[in-house]
């Protein structure tokens, strides 16, 4: 098999780009993973495709997830049948075009009720039918040995038994710039640090688009056939300004909520297994997932109505984590022993929001809106399930005459740029390291600094691959997303930010924001002073 070598994303080059006069096929606006999707998707269909991003690739909700490829034992719960199948196969499809960034992963449900272990073992047997040839492998019940075997850490004190399952987990952010990559790759043009400012119209039609490059503070305007707004939770700012241009208004169509994780040191949970509690005390879920060497503790679900780019936990929501893990973990983490805390907006669709003129797909938890002005907007879903999102976006353009048509189904056999079945190949919880970069590796060893650990799993080689292959510009691109070094340990991630400052600096010749990323990070280490504040 010949490895193509990576591409370059050097900005200038990318900018110049930009400029040149033409009508795209596509813009598709923000780099999460549903832009992302949707861009791949008609690239590889031949379309031409543009997307910007205002901030960076995967730097909104699709760098803050949970980071479980899954099919959703909240649906199956919900009797969601078609949606829990769905999210199976595509969480079969992300194994196969991206194993460098995604691996199974056991789960283990503790039983402290003579009902729970049939209850939720019968419930996951239907899992695992439904997953059928995408099935990872069986659910097994477990006797109080074996969960206390395979859970060490699990409170011991009447614990009856248990059951074990299978999902995946994965890379979020590296999996998000795996499907910005692969879209360059198909000839797409894409462009972080580039704010959409504005919508624009010819004769009542979205024609195009204005943006801004943020770090150079240019402006340039695009024509595109179709516009897709893809920008996650912040969906309502484009459809409401591209509306008022023309005199109207749009009801807002979501009603984000924010999800807390901590992460700790992976002593309180050691062993191969995730554990989950389906039902904490009031009724949430509680995930402990080993992940590149640590454990993630999460999630929660409070209602938020402002949308900050940094959203900040509470203190309600951090206590109930840490408290509900002490529940179930002998030895309980302290805010003393949390190591990073991350914090992301769920955009959840407002189904009496949505306009009734617009068309709507909101069966599989996210909608697709066609707004008069011919302005298509993609939101809510999950990131397991964003090729099949993208794909119903696409569907929807063609049908309304926006793109040409174009069969569906391509991007299901496109493996995504660095998927290699590599001898070394290492499951998502083991300590991050190059096999990260799967057939890239050797690209990645073929660089100065290979040899230059700044931090375990980091190289000085690493910062040079993503300024050059994964169009990395700040310190927080490196040490939050291409590493992911700022979600695994924020203050060893604060101390390293000078040292990568100065290499980033050197292969970009830009400011690469060292104070602010630790003021970022001081900030998302804070642990809040009063319950609720
Ligand atoms: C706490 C939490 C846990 C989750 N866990 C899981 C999980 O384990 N598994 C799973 O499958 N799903 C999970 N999800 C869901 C999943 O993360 C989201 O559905 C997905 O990431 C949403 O991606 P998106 O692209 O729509 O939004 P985003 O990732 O937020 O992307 C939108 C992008 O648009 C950009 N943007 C905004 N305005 C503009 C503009 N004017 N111009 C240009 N760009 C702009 C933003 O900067 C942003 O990058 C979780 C979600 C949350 C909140």
């Amino acid at each position: 098999m010949t490895i193509a070598a990576p591409l370059p994303t050097r900005r200038a080059e990318l900018l110049a780009r930009l400029a040149e006069p033409r009508n795209w096929d596509l813009a598709v606006v923000g780099g999460g993973a549903t832009g992302l999707g949707v861009a791949l998707d008609a690239a590889a269909r031949g379309l031409s495709v543009l997307l910007l991003e205002s901030h960076d690739f995967a730097g909104g909700t699709s760098s803050r997830s949970t980071k479980l490829l899954h099919g959703g034992v909240r649906y199956l719960a919900q009797g969601n049948l078609t949606l829990v199948r769905e999210a199976l196969h595509e969480r079969s499809t992300v194994l196969r075009n991206a194993p460098h960034l995604a691996s199974p992963l056991s789960f283990v449900m503790p039983s402290y009720a003579w009902w729970q272990t049939p209850f939720y073992g019968l419930g996951l047997k239907l899992y695992d039918l439904l997953a059928g040839r995408a099935g990872l492998g069986p659910t097994t019940w477990l006797s109080r040995a074996q969960a206390l075997a395979a859970l060490p850490n699990l409170r011991a004190q009447g614990l009856r038994g248990g059951v074990q399952y299978w999902d995946a987990q994965f890379d979020d952010a590296r999996l998000a710039l795996a499907l910005a990559r692969t879209a360059a790759r198909q000839g797409a043009l894409l462009l972080n640090y580039c704010a959409v400012t504005q919508l624009v119209h010819a004769g009542g039609r979205v024609a195009g688009l204005r943006c801004r490059d943020t770090v150079s503070g240019r402006e340039h305007e695009v024509q595109a056939r179709c516009v897709v707004n893809a920008t996650g939770v912040w969906v309502d700012a484009l459809r409401q300004q591209g509306a008022a241009a023309l005199g109207r208004v749009v009801p807002p169509m979501l009603s984000p909520s924010q999800g807390v994780h901590v992460v700790v040191d992976r002593s309180f949970l050691p062993g191969s297994h995730a554990l989950l509690v389906p039902r904490t005390a009031d009724g949430r879920v509680l995930f402990a997932v080993p992940w590149l060497g640590k454990l993630v503790l999460g999630t929660t679900d409070t209602p938020r109505q402002d949308l900050p780019r940094e959203p900040q936990p509470l203190r309600a929501e951090l206590d109930f984590i840490l408290g509900e893990a002490g529940r179930y973990l002998a030895r309980a983490p302290t805010p003393a022993d949390v190591l990073s805390i991350w914090v992301g907006l769920r955009p959840l669709v407002r189904l009496d929001g949505a306009p009734e003129q617009a068309t709507r797909r909101l069966s599989r938890e996210h909608a697709v809106l066609l707004d008069p002005d011919g302005l298509v907007t993609v939101t809510g879903g999950k990131w397991t399930t964003y090729r099949a999102m993208a794909e119903d976006v696409l569907a929807r353009c063609m049908h309304a005459g926006l793109l040409p048509h174009r069969p569906a189904g391509v991007s299901a056999g496109l493996t995504l740029e660095g998927a290699a079945a590599l001898p070394d190949a290492r499951p998502l919880q083991a300590a991050p390291g190059p096999h990260l970069y799967g057939a890239d590796a050797a690209a990645l060893g073929a660089l100065p600094g290979a040899g230059h650990e700044l931090a375990p799993g980091l190289s000085e080689a690493m910062v040079r691959f993503a300024a050059r292959h994964e169009y990395a510009l700040t310190v927080e691109d490196m040490l939050a997303r291409r590493s992911r070094l700022l979600f695994l340990d924020a203050a060893l991630a604060m101390a390293l930010a000078p040292a990568v400052g100065q290499i980033l600096q050197r292969e970009t010749g830009l400011d690469p924001g060292v104070e602010a990323f630790v003021a970022r990070a001081q900030d998302g280490l804070r642990w809040p002073a009063e319950p609720g504040a």
